[in-house]
């Protein structure tokens, strides 16, 4: 009998998939792959790659026959050059990274039952992590991927290109950088703090856990001797997670080894080295393509180094409550502005830099009106330039520097936070958002949400810049002042010769708020909302108890010595703050 296949593949997830498209773009004929399971995570990979799949296919051996590899099921045998066992399975000594609480709503490799319009968190930086995305991209799920430690470069190529997809299509967030510290229960839905000051904490409907998994070891698979010692029974994984001394390999690089053992006779392609594709216009092009998902609308400098601008994503809903933020990325292939380098640019060079920003408002509408944000199809920003020092080179703003209106960016598609003003319940309560430079950002979608709806308290926006020409939004705000006289604008120039220097803390310890605008800062009845550079805020640390001030007084500090409380993860206050790096 003549092998009646090339290449069989046992499990059809994304680092067999990957292995069963590469087999098929080298040449190799008749490739199957052997799923045990009713259905395939990523049915779209197949039918262009011409696979064949078996569903419901168990293995039970793999045997050597003269030259062949003989693979029986409970339903049939194949007849195959070689066989990659792709298929792996939970370890049983992994333990989660980080505390859970004991919930029907955290789960381990696990769907929720109703995962439909679901908010759920997926924790893990693997191809198996990206899988479960997936799937719950594909049941209706909303997915944010805490992605900490994961290396793009190592994942497989299905589970690469799906990811950038889900990205692109704005159907998840990934947050690569950053991992929860706990999964605490909060009114009974999951909250993952975090301990990465870019990423606040997040509140889901589920969390799942994508746990470790080990290869299949060659009894698990009834591999007899015979067949592992002609070199043609391959296994998906690292090297040093298999106990048995078997041919492994990970995912992004199982198919070129495997074919190159098993298919001698064919020449395989060169592996892109990505410093080979800089320079050329028509990479550049492809990388907006498959990356970028959003348009710039608007792009008006305030002047060279400060611009409002205007994002409209191709796909989904731009739905947000005012103070919360987005993100933003542009990829290390554009054009920086500045002449400062990248480090380790040749790597980076196909990847995006993603920033979180404050989501804009611009306070009124092109009949005059107050701006109604949740009609709009676009955000608005109000971002600033950020010079290269010599500890960092920055990586978006010189780029973003760059752009006009029609040029494509990445907009994520979850817009977070919980900088809001849901604290704020009483509408004739006193309202005092303090910023420095863009930190006015959300203040300008918070003030113009307070007067839509009727806030008849005291609200004050106070902000310090270096100059006038800093002042972004000056004009709305000058208009607003005139037509709500409960409403007060601040701005605080830094480096005017006209003008006192004050920063934030000196409207409090000279008590400006009551003596030159009438307003008390009562902690009985008033918000005090921080947003911008950390050292205005001011954040105490507290180990085990002990609470420390910064040495620099912030007006943290100085709002706690007068009698406000903190709003922190455990605790609510009256004192709610952003802090931008
Ligand atoms: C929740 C959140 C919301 C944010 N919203 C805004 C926003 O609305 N507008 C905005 O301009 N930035 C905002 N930022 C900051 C933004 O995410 C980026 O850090 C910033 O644009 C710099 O990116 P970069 O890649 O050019 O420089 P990076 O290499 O990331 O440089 C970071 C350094 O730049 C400096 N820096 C960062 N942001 C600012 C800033 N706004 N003003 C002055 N110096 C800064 C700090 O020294 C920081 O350490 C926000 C950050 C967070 C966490």
């Amino acid at each position: 009998m003549t092998a009646d296949h090339d290449l069989v593949v046992v499990g059809g997830n994304a680092g067999g998939l990957s292995a069963a498209v590469f087999a098929r773009e080298c040449g190799v004929q008749r490739v199957s792959i052997l799923e045990p399971g009713t259905a395939l995570g990523f049915p779209d990979v197949v039918g262009p790659s011409r696979l064949d799949v078996g569903y419901g296919e168990q293995v039970t051996s793999i045997e050597l026959d003269g030259d062949d590899l003989v693979v029986s099921t409970g339903r049939r045998q194949y007849r195959t050059r070689a066989v990659l066992v792709a298929e792996r399975t939970a370890r049983p000594d992994w333990e989660p990274p980080v505390p859970i609480v004991e919930s029907d709503r955290v789960l381990v490799d696990r769907l929720p039952d109703h995962p439909s319009d679901a908010d759920v968190l997926v924790v893990g930086h693997t191809d198996h992590a990206v899988e479960l995305a997936v799937t719950l991209v594909d049941k209706g799920s909303g997915v944010v991927v805490a992605a900490g430690g994961m290396d793009p470069s190592r994942l497989s190529p299905v589970a690469l290109s799906l990811l950038n997809r889900l990205e692109r299509e704005r159907q998840a967030t990934l947050l690569y950088r950053s991992l929860p510290i706990a999964i605490r229960s909060v009114d009974g839905y999951p909250m993952a703090d975090f301990d990465d000051r870019r990423t606040p904490d997040l509140q889901f409907d589920y969390v799942v856990f994508a746990s470790g998994r080990r290869p299949q070891t060659t009894s698990e698979v009834g591999v007899s001797p015979a067949a592992l010692a002609s070199g043609r029974v391959w296994f998906l994984g690292e090297p040093d997670e298999t106990p048995d001394d078997v041919p492994t390999a990970p995912g992004w690089r199982v198919g070129r080894e495997l074919v190159s053992v098993a298919f001698p006779e064919i020449t395989m392609p060169e592996p892109p080295r990505p410093e080979r594709r800089r320079g050329f216009p028509e990479v550049i092009d492809e990388l907006r393509a498959e990356h970028y998902n959003a348009t710039i609308t608007h792009f008006e400098p305030t002047h060279s180094d400060l611009w409002v601008l205007r994002v409209r994503p191709d796909h989904g809903s731009v739905s947000h409550l005012p103070g919360q933020y987005a993100s933003l990325g542009l990829g290390y292939w554009e054009e920086r502005v500045d002449d400062a380098v990248d480090p380790d640019l040749d790597a980076r060079f196909d990847k995006l830099i993603r920033r979180s920003y404050s989501i804009s408002c611009r306070i009124f509408d092109d009949h005059g009106y107050l701006a109604d944000d949740s009609r709009a199809d676009e955000l608005e920003f109000y971002i600033v330039l950020v010079p290269p020092t010599p500890d960092n080179v920055p990586g978006l703003t010189p780029r973003l520097a760059l752009k006009k209106p029609g040029d494509r960016i990445y907009l994520g598609p979850k817009v977070a936070g919980r900088y809001t003003l849901a604290p704020v319940t009483d509408p004739g309560g006193t309202v005092i958002l303090l910023s420095t430079g863009t930190g006015e950002a959300p203040h300008n979608a918070m003030v113009t949400e307070l007067l839509r709806k009727g806030h008849h308290g005291p609200i004050v926006s106070a902000v310090t810049v270096r100059q006038w020409a800093d002042l972004g939004y000056m004009e709305q705000h000058r208009e607003l002042e005139r037509r709500y006289p409960n409403y007060h604008y601040v701005p605080l120039p830094t480096r005017e010769p006209d003008v006192p220097k004050r920063y934030i803390q000196d409207l409090i310890t000279e008590d400006v708020f009551g003596t030159e605008h009438g307003v008390a800062l009562d902690p009985a009845n008033t918000h005090v909302f921080l947003c911008g550079n950390p050292a205005m805020i001011g954040l105490p640390t507290d180990v085990d108890g002990t609470v420390t001030y910064p040495e620099t007084t912030g007006v943290v500090e100085l709002l706690v010595q007068r009698g406000f409380t903190l709003d922190h993860r455990n605790q609510r206050g009256n004192v709610h703050f952003e802090e931008y790096w």
